[in-house]
């Protein structure tokens, strides 16, 4: 079976772990249930010394509540950068569950707990280790590179972990050392890099239920109708829809050039979830989701990850009321995984990653385009 194969049968497989993840979405709280909640995840985390972590995709309430407690909202390489720095006994995860293996591989020593244990991801799913390790060793000559999204196992066996923030960066310098790539488990994000970077990457065919599902056609209509919004997109979208993008990037990215650039209006395309972020920071300003329905469009096609839409306020007040919940790894695994993580995080630590402009050469060129540092 070869990738593209491969890819088919993941993808129909999703389809039941994606109406899996909907069927569990927790109900929406009255507000006086949510008044109540949030108190109890107040004290709570005061209690046991716990530092709450949400990332950009999850609710509102608890990207709110991890904010309000002195926690951190962030894309995956910021809430991994964040939570290590943390000195609390134990972190919360809100988010998905490689969010909170990579927390543990990070701190073996906090305790680590979700909401859900069961929030997956498709890139995850679409990657075994099984499958992936063979993979590697049939190619010993390339430097194996995976994306966060992926299980311990995965991590373990890869010589870098990246995130969409610093992928494209430390490609660039694999690259420049001549290095050839083995890539997993994103291929619209890989392909994005390789285009960019001229790398040769050999990349696995996994992709996001969400951005995946972004249509071209449709957006440029959308384009059409609002000629002066700007177009922000994740590079785990389709090509043709990245070739609309005024700013390519990562969350944390996207929100920065959402709030430093001067227009009043933005399409956004990348999970709905951000734009909470996106109007918080710029509450003049208007927010337009990228359109999903259109040919192809299937029940995945809403913008939103079925898998962070698990995370819900009632949940969170369990696990810190229980202990339940607790992300354990193969103490084994995450020592050979913490060595991809730590060169990220290093790599990270020694530079700075700005959004980059549609038109824009290199980074340093997102500065001339406005779009200020990461
Ligand atoms: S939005 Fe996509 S990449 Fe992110 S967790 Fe959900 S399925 Fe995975």
């Amino acid at each position: 079976m070869d990738q593209s194969e491969r890819f088919s049968v993941d993808f129909c497989r999703h389809d039941s772990t994606v109406a899996h993840a909907w069927a569990r979405t927790p109900a929406e709280p009255s507000a006086a249930e949510r008044v109540d909640l949030k108190g109890r995840v107040r004290s709570l985390l005061r209690a046991q010394d716990a530092t709450l972590l949400a990332h950009y995709y999850v609710h509102p309430d608890l990207q709110d509540l991890a904010e309000e407690t002195g926690g951190c909202v962030a894309d995956s390489l910021e809430m991994a950068r964040f939570g290590h720095e943390q000195s609390s006994r134990t972190l919360v995860i809100c988010g998905v569950r490689f969010m909170g293996e990579t927390a543990k591989i990070l701190n073996p020593e906090k305790r680590i707990l979700m909401p859900d244990l069961e929030a997956t991801c498709s890139l995850d799913l679409a990657c075994s280790a099984q499958e992936f390790v063979p993979f590697c060793d049939a190619h010993r000559d390339r430097t194996v590179v995976v994306y966060a999204n992926t299980s311990v196992e995965v991590k373990a066996r890869a010589d870098w972990v990246v995130t969409s923030a610093i992928g494209l960066d430390i490609v660039r310098e694999l690259h420049r050392r001549g290095e050839k790539l083995l890539w997993a488990p994103d291929r619209h994000l890989g392909r994005y890099i390789e285009r960019e970077t001229g790398a040769d990457m050999l990349i696995w065919q996994g992709a996001c239920v969400v951005h995946d599902e972004f249509k071209a056609v449709e957006l440029q209509a959308l384009i059409a109708s609002h000629p002066h919004a700007k177009v922000l997109v994740h590079p785990e979208s389709p090509e043709p829809v990245i070739k609309l993008a005024d700013v390519v990037g990562s969350t944390g990215q996207l929100i920065r050039a959402s709030r430093e650039s001067q227009s009043e209006e933005f399409i956004v395309a990348t999970d709905g979830g951000i734009i909470h972020q996106m109007r918080k920071l710029s509450p003049n300003k208007r927010f337009i989701e990228a359109p999903t329905a259109g040919n192809g469009a299937t029940c995945k096609s809403c913008a939103h990850c079925p898998w962070m839409a698990m995370n819900g306020l009632s949940a969170l007040a369990r696990v810190l009321e229980t202990g339940a919940n607790e992300i354990r790894i193969d103490p084994e695994a995450g020592a050979k995984a913490l060595r991809g993580i730590e060169r990220m995080l290093d790599f990270a630590a020694s530079r700075t990653a700005p959004a980059r402009p549609r038109g824009a050469q290199s980074y340093g060129d997102a500065y001339a385009h406005g779009m200020g540092p990461a």
